[in-house]
Protein backbone atom coordinates (compact mmCIF):
# COMPACT_ATOMS: atom_id res chain seq x y z
CA UNK A 1 0.00 0.00 0.00
CA UNK A 2 1.32 3.22 -0.87
CA UNK A 3 1.74 6.01 2.15
CA UNK A 4 0.78 9.20 2.20
CA UNK A 5 2.44 12.94 1.93
CA UNK A 6 1.94 16.32 2.79
CA UNK A 7 -0.64 17.74 -0.07
CA UNK A 8 1.14 20.09 -2.31
CA UNK A 9 2.25 23.60 -1.29
CA UNK A 10 2.30 21.84 2.10
CA UNK A 11 5.14 20.59 4.69
CA UNK A 12 5.54 19.53 8.18
CA UNK A 13 7.57 21.18 10.34
CA UNK A 14 9.44 18.71 12.63
CA UNK A 15 11.91 18.79 15.75
CA UNK A 16 14.67 17.48 13.20
CA UNK A 17 13.92 20.22 10.08
CA UNK A 18 13.53 23.37 12.44
CA UNK A 19 10.09 23.54 13.90
CA UNK A 20 12.04 24.75 16.84
CA UNK A 21 13.49 27.73 15.22
CA UNK A 22 9.95 28.37 13.58
CA UNK A 23 8.18 28.53 17.42
CA UNK A 24 11.21 30.91 18.40
CA UNK A 25 10.53 32.88 14.72
CA UNK A 26 7.00 33.32 16.16
CA UNK A 27 7.81 34.25 19.56
CA UNK A 28 9.98 37.00 17.81
CA UNK A 29 8.11 38.41 16.10
CA UNK A 30 5.31 39.01 18.40
CA UNK A 31 7.38 40.05 21.36
CA UNK A 32 7.79 43.91 20.21
CA UNK A 33 3.64 43.64 19.92
CA UNK A 34 3.30 41.90 23.60
CA UNK A 35 5.55 45.07 24.88
CA UNK A 36 3.50 47.95 23.25
CA UNK A 37 -0.29 46.90 24.40
CA UNK A 38 -1.28 44.19 21.42
CA UNK A 39 -3.63 41.81 23.21
CA UNK A 40 -3.48 38.25 21.76
CA UNK A 41 -6.48 36.98 19.72
CA UNK A 42 -7.29 33.69 17.86
CA UNK A 43 -10.50 33.67 15.19
CA UNK A 44 -11.68 30.32 13.61
CA UNK A 45 -9.42 29.57 10.01
CA UNK A 46 -12.76 28.94 8.59
CA UNK A 47 -14.99 32.38 8.08
CA UNK A 48 -18.70 32.79 5.85
CA UNK A 49 -17.30 32.76 2.34
CA UNK A 50 -18.48 36.57 1.98
CA UNK A 51 -16.25 37.69 4.54
CA UNK A 52 -13.22 37.95 2.48
CA UNK A 53 -15.11 38.25 -0.89
CA UNK A 54 -16.28 41.61 1.02
CA UNK A 55 -13.36 42.05 3.05
CA UNK A 56 -10.99 41.30 0.65
CA UNK A 57 -11.87 42.08 -2.17
CA UNK A 58 -14.27 40.55 -5.29
CA UNK A 59 -11.58 41.31 -7.86
CA UNK A 60 -8.50 40.27 -6.32
CA UNK A 61 -6.45 36.91 -7.31
CA UNK A 62 -6.89 36.17 -3.38
CA UNK A 63 -10.95 36.17 -4.00
CA UNK A 64 -11.42 35.01 -7.57
CA UNK A 65 -8.36 32.02 -7.72
CA UNK A 66 -7.41 31.55 -4.15
CA UNK A 67 -9.55 30.54 -2.18
CA UNK A 68 -9.72 27.27 -0.32
CA UNK A 69 -14.04 26.91 -0.34
CA UNK A 70 -15.66 24.10 1.54
CA UNK A 71 -18.30 22.18 0.90
CA UNK A 72 -21.26 23.68 1.35
CA UNK A 73 -23.31 22.51 4.20
CA UNK A 74 -26.62 23.64 4.52
CA UNK A 75 -26.57 27.34 3.81
CA UNK A 76 -23.34 28.02 5.38
CA UNK A 77 -20.70 28.72 2.52
CA UNK A 78 -17.38 28.72 4.27
CA UNK A 79 -13.79 29.18 3.42
CA UNK A 80 -10.41 29.22 4.95
CA UNK A 81 -9.04 32.29 5.73
CA UNK A 82 -6.93 33.68 3.19
CA UNK A 83 -5.62 36.27 5.33
CA UNK A 84 -6.22 37.72 9.07
CA UNK A 85 -7.76 41.03 8.77
CA UNK A 86 -11.02 40.62 7.79
CA UNK A 87 -11.58 37.95 10.41
CA UNK A 88 -9.78 40.32 13.51
CA UNK A 89 -12.60 43.26 12.10
CA UNK A 90 -15.64 40.61 12.26
CA UNK A 91 -14.20 39.84 15.57
CA UNK A 92 -13.85 42.82 16.55
CA UNK A 93 -17.06 43.99 15.84
CA UNK A 94 -19.00 41.16 16.74
CA UNK A 95 -17.63 41.43 20.22
CA UNK A 96 -17.87 45.42 20.17
CA UNK A 97 -14.32 45.73 21.57
CA UNK A 98 -14.19 49.31 19.82
CA UNK A 99 -17.13 50.29 22.24
CA UNK A 100 -15.44 49.53 25.53
CA UNK A 101 -13.34 52.77 25.66
CA UNK A 102 -10.09 51.96 24.96
CA UNK A 103 -9.22 52.58 21.59
CA UNK A 104 -7.77 51.89 19.46
CA UNK A 105 -8.18 48.07 20.09
CA UNK A 106 -4.57 46.89 19.47
CA UNK A 107 -4.62 42.85 18.50
CA UNK A 108 -1.93 40.70 17.41
CA UNK A 109 -2.36 36.81 16.41
CA UNK A 110 -0.43 33.80 15.24
CA UNK A 111 -1.55 31.62 12.71
CA UNK A 112 -2.17 29.81 9.30
CA UNK A 113 -3.32 30.62 5.88
CA UNK A 114 -4.38 29.23 2.99
CA UNK A 115 -4.46 30.51 -0.48
CA UNK A 116 -4.25 28.02 -3.58
CA UNK A 117 -1.75 29.11 -5.43
CA UNK A 118 1.19 27.94 -7.49
CA UNK A 119 3.25 25.95 -4.66
CA UNK A 120 7.52 27.84 -5.48
CA UNK A 121 10.05 28.49 -2.93
CA UNK A 122 8.33 30.65 -0.63
CA UNK A 123 5.17 30.40 -1.87
CA UNK A 124 2.87 27.78 -0.34
CA UNK A 125 -0.83 26.67 0.09
CA UNK A 126 -0.42 26.58 3.81
CA UNK A 127 1.58 29.09 5.28
CA UNK A 128 2.14 30.97 8.43
CA UNK A 129 1.93 34.64 9.98
CA UNK A 130 2.14 36.68 12.76
CA UNK A 131 -0.02 39.72 12.66
CA UNK A 132 -1.13 43.19 13.85
CA UNK A 133 -4.14 44.83 13.94
CA UNK A 134 -4.67 48.81 15.73
CA UNK A 135 -8.80 49.35 15.26
CA UNK A 136 -10.19 52.56 15.63
CA UNK A 137 -7.71 55.50 15.30
CA UNK A 138 -6.65 58.00 12.54
CA UNK A 139 -3.44 58.68 13.80
CA UNK A 140 0.28 58.60 11.81
CA UNK A 141 1.90 57.65 14.91
CA UNK A 142 -0.11 54.34 14.91
CA UNK A 143 0.84 53.61 11.44
CA UNK A 144 4.67 54.66 12.37
CA UNK A 145 4.28 52.31 15.53
CA UNK A 146 3.33 49.29 13.87
CA UNK A 147 6.27 49.84 11.07
CA UNK A 148 8.47 50.38 13.46
CA UNK A 149 7.08 47.24 15.51
CA UNK A 150 7.84 45.29 12.61
CA UNK A 151 11.11 46.36 11.67
CA UNK A 152 12.43 45.71 15.31
CA UNK A 153 10.47 42.33 14.98
CA UNK A 154 12.73 41.50 11.83
CA UNK A 155 15.78 42.84 13.58
CA UNK A 156 15.85 40.97 16.50
CA UNK A 157 16.18 37.70 14.49
CA UNK A 158 19.46 39.23 12.71
CA UNK A 159 17.81 40.10 9.52
CA UNK A 160 19.32 42.94 7.92
CA UNK A 161 18.99 42.82 3.72
CA UNK A 162 15.76 43.84 3.30
CA UNK A 163 14.41 47.01 2.62
CA UNK A 164 11.10 49.11 3.77
CA UNK A 165 9.19 49.94 0.86
CA UNK A 166 6.52 53.02 1.97
CA UNK A 167 3.19 54.13 0.10
CA UNK A 168 0.16 56.08 0.31
CA UNK A 169 -3.06 55.24 -1.56
CA UNK A 170 -4.90 58.15 -0.63
CA UNK A 171 -8.77 58.07 1.04
CA UNK A 172 -12.13 58.34 -0.32
CA UNK A 173 -11.73 61.65 -1.49
CA UNK A 174 -8.44 61.37 -3.57
CA UNK A 175 -8.32 58.07 -4.58
CA UNK A 176 -11.46 58.08 -7.10
CA UNK A 177 -10.18 61.17 -9.07
CA UNK A 178 -6.52 59.24 -8.90
CA UNK A 179 -8.76 56.39 -10.18
CA UNK A 180 -10.57 57.85 -13.08
CA UNK A 181 -7.24 59.30 -14.39
CA UNK A 182 -5.32 56.09 -14.13
CA UNK A 183 -8.51 54.29 -15.74
CA UNK A 184 -8.24 56.61 -18.57
CA UNK A 185 -4.64 56.39 -18.89
CA UNK A 186 -5.03 51.66 -18.32
CA UNK A 187 -7.57 52.27 -21.27
CA UNK A 188 -5.03 53.55 -23.99
CA UNK A 189 -2.59 50.57 -23.48
CA UNK A 190 -2.81 47.40 -25.12
CA UNK A 191 -3.39 44.67 -22.17
CA UNK A 192 -4.87 40.93 -22.10
CA UNK A 193 -8.84 40.64 -21.69
CA UNK A 194 -8.02 39.85 -17.95
CA UNK A 195 -6.06 42.88 -16.91
CA UNK A 196 -8.38 45.51 -19.27
CA UNK A 197 -11.30 43.64 -17.00
CA UNK A 198 -9.12 44.34 -13.59
CA UNK A 199 -8.82 47.79 -15.11
CA UNK A 200 -11.98 49.00 -15.04
CA UNK A 201 -13.00 47.21 -11.48
CA UNK A 202 -9.70 47.93 -10.12
CA UNK A 203 -7.44 49.40 -12.17
CA UNK A 204 -4.57 50.13 -9.05
CA UNK A 205 -3.98 46.53 -8.70
CA UNK A 206 -3.22 46.88 -12.16
CA UNK A 207 0.15 48.93 -10.87
CA UNK A 208 1.18 45.67 -9.52
CA UNK A 209 1.52 43.31 -12.51
CA UNK A 210 4.68 42.08 -12.02
CA UNK A 211 4.62 41.28 -15.91
CA UNK A 212 7.67 42.96 -18.11
CA UNK A 213 5.49 44.00 -20.81
CA UNK A 214 2.85 45.52 -18.77
CA UNK A 215 5.21 47.25 -16.23
CA UNK A 216 6.95 48.85 -19.32
CA UNK A 217 4.03 50.62 -20.65
CA UNK A 218 3.26 51.81 -16.93
CA UNK A 219 5.95 54.05 -17.26
CA UNK A 220 4.06 56.81 -17.87
CA UNK A 221 1.57 55.98 -15.70
CA UNK A 222 0.13 59.73 -13.48
CA UNK A 223 1.23 59.04 -10.01
CA UNK A 224 -1.35 58.17 -7.32
CA UNK A 225 1.35 61.04 -5.21
CA UNK A 226 0.45 64.27 -7.36
CA UNK A 227 -3.35 63.16 -6.84
CA UNK A 228 -3.17 63.13 -3.12
CA UNK A 229 -5.51 65.33 -1.26
CA UNK A 230 -4.17 67.61 1.38
CA UNK A 231 -4.88 65.78 4.45
CA UNK A 232 -3.68 62.65 3.11
CA UNK A 233 -0.25 64.41 1.79
CA UNK A 234 0.18 65.63 5.54
CA UNK A 235 -0.61 62.17 6.99
CA UNK A 236 2.05 60.24 4.97
CA UNK A 237 4.26 62.95 5.83
CA UNK A 238 4.24 62.94 9.53
CA UNK A 239 4.34 59.08 8.97
CA UNK A 240 7.47 59.09 7.32
CA UNK A 241 8.67 62.13 10.04
CA UNK A 242 7.99 59.92 12.62
CA UNK A 243 9.94 56.56 11.12
CA UNK A 244 13.20 58.89 10.38
CA UNK A 245 13.27 60.07 13.84
CA UNK A 246 13.42 56.37 14.83
CA UNK A 247 16.08 55.47 12.68
CA UNK A 248 14.06 53.31 10.26
CA UNK A 249 15.16 53.70 6.77
CA UNK A 250 12.35 53.20 3.86
CA UNK A 251 12.20 53.46 0.41
CA UNK A 252 9.34 55.39 -1.62
CA UNK A 253 7.82 52.91 -3.14
CA UNK A 254 4.67 54.59 -5.65
CA UNK A 255 3.53 51.50 -7.52
CA UNK A 256 3.01 49.56 -4.28
CA UNK A 257 -0.81 48.78 -3.83
CA UNK A 258 -0.66 45.06 -2.63
CA UNK A 259 -3.03 42.64 -3.07
CA UNK A 260 -5.70 43.68 -0.96
CA UNK A 261 -8.44 45.82 -1.85
CA UNK A 262 -8.96 47.60 1.45
CA UNK A 263 -6.03 49.63 2.15
CA UNK A 264 -6.45 53.51 2.27
CA UNK A 265 -3.61 55.90 2.85
CA UNK A 266 -0.40 54.22 4.29
CA UNK A 267 0.81 51.11 2.44
CA UNK A 268 4.13 48.98 3.19
CA UNK A 269 6.07 45.93 2.27
CA UNK A 270 9.43 44.47 3.62
CA UNK A 271 11.18 42.99 0.82
CA UNK A 272 14.20 40.91 1.35
CA UNK A 273 17.07 41.04 -1.34
CA UNK A 274 17.75 37.08 -0.24
CA UNK A 275 14.64 35.35 -1.63
CA UNK A 276 13.83 35.60 -5.04
CA UNK A 277 10.66 36.02 -6.75
CA UNK A 278 8.68 35.67 -3.28
CA UNK A 279 10.72 38.80 -1.59
CA UNK A 280 7.71 40.04 0.88
CA UNK A 281 8.59 38.89 4.24
CA UNK A 282 5.81 41.26 5.59
CA UNK A 283 3.39 44.08 4.44
CA UNK A 284 0.60 45.87 5.57
CA UNK A 285 -1.21 49.30 5.72
CA UNK A 286 -4.36 51.14 6.61
CA UNK A 287 -7.84 50.13 5.97
CA UNK A 288 -10.03 53.26 7.22
CA UNK A 289 -12.61 51.75 5.05
CA UNK A 290 -12.96 48.02 6.14
CA UNK A 291 -15.36 48.38 9.31
CA UNK A 292 -17.83 49.68 7.02
CA UNK A 293 -17.51 47.07 3.75
CA UNK A 294 -18.27 44.38 6.41
CA UNK A 295 -21.67 46.36 7.88
CA UNK A 296 -19.46 48.16 10.82
CA UNK A 297 -19.13 51.84 12.04
CA UNK A 298 -16.50 53.80 10.47
CA UNK A 299 -13.28 52.70 12.01
CA UNK A 300 -10.24 53.38 11.15
CA UNK A 301 -7.40 51.08 11.57
CA UNK A 302 -3.84 49.69 10.44
CA UNK A 303 -2.13 46.77 10.18
CA UNK A 304 0.47 44.50 9.01
CA UNK A 305 0.99 40.38 8.85
CA UNK A 306 4.65 39.49 8.73
CA UNK A 307 5.41 36.08 6.85
CA UNK A 308 6.54 33.13 9.05
CA UNK A 309 7.84 30.56 6.05
CA UNK A 310 9.69 33.56 4.00
CA UNK A 311 11.45 34.62 7.43
CA UNK A 312 12.90 31.62 8.62
CA UNK A 313 14.23 31.54 4.43
CA UNK A 314 14.82 35.00 4.57
CA UNK A 315 17.28 33.89 7.74
CA UNK A 316 18.61 30.41 5.96
CA UNK A 317 19.48 33.16 3.24
CA UNK A 318 21.72 35.75 5.67
CA UNK A 319 23.39 33.04 7.11
CA UNK A 320 21.71 33.54 10.44
CA UNK A 321 21.02 30.75 13.42
CA UNK A 322 19.35 31.11 16.15
CA UNK A 323 20.92 30.25 19.63
CA UNK A 324 18.47 28.04 21.08
CA UNK A 325 18.29 26.07 24.14
CA UNK A 326 19.01 22.42 24.08
CA UNK A 327 15.47 20.57 25.03
CA UNK A 328 17.07 18.18 26.68
CA UNK A 329 18.87 19.47 29.99
CA UNK A 330 19.62 15.96 31.58
CA UNK A 331 19.14 12.57 29.95
CA UNK A 332 18.80 9.71 32.28
CA UNK A 333 20.47 6.25 31.59
CA UNK A 334 19.80 2.97 33.50
CA UNK A 335 21.33 0.28 33.57
CA UNK A 336 19.08 -2.94 34.53
CA UNK A 337 15.44 -3.25 35.83
CA UNK A 338 15.92 -1.53 39.56
CA UNK A 339 18.22 1.40 38.49
CA UNK A 340 15.40 2.59 35.69
CA UNK A 341 12.77 2.19 38.20
CA UNK A 342 14.70 4.36 40.95
CA UNK A 343 15.39 6.96 37.74
CA UNK A 344 11.91 6.68 36.09
CA UNK A 345 11.10 8.33 39.83
CA UNK A 346 13.75 10.67 39.50
CA UNK A 347 13.10 11.60 36.67
CA UNK A 348 9.34 12.85 37.11
CA UNK A 349 11.13 14.68 40.35
CA UNK A 350 13.25 16.26 38.29
CA UNK A 351 10.73 17.37 35.49
CA UNK A 352 8.64 18.62 38.17
CA UNK A 353 11.36 20.96 39.67
CA UNK A 354 11.49 22.68 36.06
CA UNK A 355 14.57 20.86 34.68
CA UNK A 356 14.03 19.67 31.63
CA UNK A 357 14.81 15.52 31.74
CA UNK A 358 14.30 12.53 29.18
CA UNK A 359 15.31 9.02 29.57
CA UNK A 360 16.09 5.90 27.63
CA UNK A 361 13.40 3.61 27.02
CA UNK A 362 13.14 0.05 25.61
CA UNK A 363 15.90 -2.29 26.02
CA UNK A 364 19.08 -0.21 25.12
CA UNK A 365 22.83 -1.48 25.54
CA UNK A 366 24.86 1.38 27.54
CA UNK A 367 26.74 2.31 24.00
CA UNK A 368 23.13 2.88 22.42
CA UNK A 369 21.86 4.39 25.28
CA UNK A 370 24.59 6.79 25.50
CA UNK A 371 24.71 7.87 21.98
CA UNK A 372 20.81 8.85 22.79
CA UNK A 373 21.81 11.04 25.23
CA UNK A 374 24.40 12.85 23.05
CA UNK A 375 21.72 13.19 20.71
CA UNK A 376 19.22 14.58 22.70
CA UNK A 377 21.67 17.45 23.19
CA UNK A 378 21.63 16.95 27.08
CA UNK A 379 24.34 19.08 29.38
CA UNK A 380 24.37 15.62 31.32
CA UNK A 381 23.15 12.44 32.22
CA UNK A 382 22.51 10.10 34.42
CA UNK A 383 23.39 7.29 35.11
CA UNK A 384 22.99 4.34 37.44
CA UNK A 385 23.18 0.44 37.53
CA UNK A 386 22.80 -1.39 40.88
CA UNK A 387 26.30 -0.99 42.25
CA UNK A 388 25.72 2.43 42.24
CA UNK A 389 22.21 2.14 44.01
CA UNK A 390 23.33 0.16 46.19
CA UNK A 391 25.65 3.20 47.28
CA UNK A 392 22.90 5.65 47.13
CA UNK A 393 24.24 7.44 44.76
CA UNK A 394 24.11 8.06 40.68
CA UNK A 395 26.41 8.78 38.40
CA UNK A 396 25.96 12.69 37.51
CA UNK A 397 27.89 13.02 33.43
CA UNK A 398 29.02 16.49 32.45
CA UNK A 399 28.19 15.13 28.58
CA UNK A 400 30.57 18.55 27.72
CA UNK A 401 34.20 17.73 29.71
CA UNK A 402 33.49 14.16 30.49
CA UNK A 403 34.02 14.47 34.04
CA UNK A 404 31.86 11.89 36.06
CA UNK A 405 30.93 12.08 39.76
CA UNK A 406 28.34 10.38 42.03
CA UNK A 407 25.55 12.22 43.76
CA UNK A 408 23.52 11.01 46.35
CA UNK A 409 20.19 10.19 45.16
CA UNK A 410 18.35 13.04 48.29
CA UNK A 411 20.56 15.67 46.98
CA UNK A 412 20.22 15.01 42.68
CA UNK A 413 17.01 17.14 42.50
CA UNK A 414 18.85 20.31 44.20
CA UNK A 415 22.15 19.90 42.79
CA UNK A 416 20.77 19.83 39.17
CA UNK A 417 18.30 22.60 39.86
CA UNK A 418 21.17 24.43 41.59
CA UNK A 419 22.99 24.26 38.14
CA UNK A 420 19.92 26.03 36.58
CA UNK A 421 19.64 24.20 33.20
P1 LIG B 1 -0.22 39.48 2.28
O1 LIG B 1 -1.47 39.30 3.08
O2 LIG B 1 -0.34 38.87 0.91
O3 LIG B 1 0.32 40.86 2.27
O4 LIG B 1 0.86 38.59 3.03
C1 LIG B 1 1.62 39.04 4.11
C2 LIG B 1 2.88 38.22 4.18
O5 LIG B 1 2.57 36.83 4.29
C3 LIG B 1 3.72 38.31 2.92
O6 LIG B 1 4.59 39.40 2.99
C4 LIG B 1 4.46 37.00 2.93
O7 LIG B 1 5.59 37.07 3.75
C5 LIG B 1 3.46 36.05 3.55
N1 LIG B 1 2.75 35.27 2.51
C6 LIG B 1 1.68 35.63 1.77
N2 LIG B 1 1.30 34.64 0.94
C7 LIG B 1 2.14 33.61 1.15
C8 LIG B 1 2.28 32.29 0.60
N3 LIG B 1 1.45 31.83 -0.31
N4 LIG B 1 3.29 31.51 1.05
C9 LIG B 1 4.16 31.96 2.00
N5 LIG B 1 4.07 33.18 2.54
C10 LIG B 1 3.09 34.01 2.13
Amino acid sequence: MSTFTAPKGTYDLLPTTNSAVYQAIRDRLSAPLRRAGYGYVETPVFEDLKLFSRGVGESTDIVTKEMFTLAKRGDEELALRPEGTASVVRATLQASLHKLGNLPVKLWYSGNFYRYERPQAGRYRQFSQVGAEALGAEDPALDAELIILADDAFRSLGLRNYALLVNSLGDKQCRPVYRAALQEFLRTLVLDEDTRRRAEINPLRVLDDKRENVQVQLADAPRLRDYLCEDCKAYDEKVRELLTAAGIAFEDAPNLVRGLDYYTRTTFEFVHNGLGAQSAIGGGGRYDGLSEMLGGPALPSVGWGLGVDRTFLAMEAEGIALDLPATTSVYAVALGEEAKNVLFTKVTELRRAGVATDLAFGVKSIKNAMKSANRSGARFALIAGDRDLAEGVVQLKDMESGEQTPVALEALVPTLKEKQL
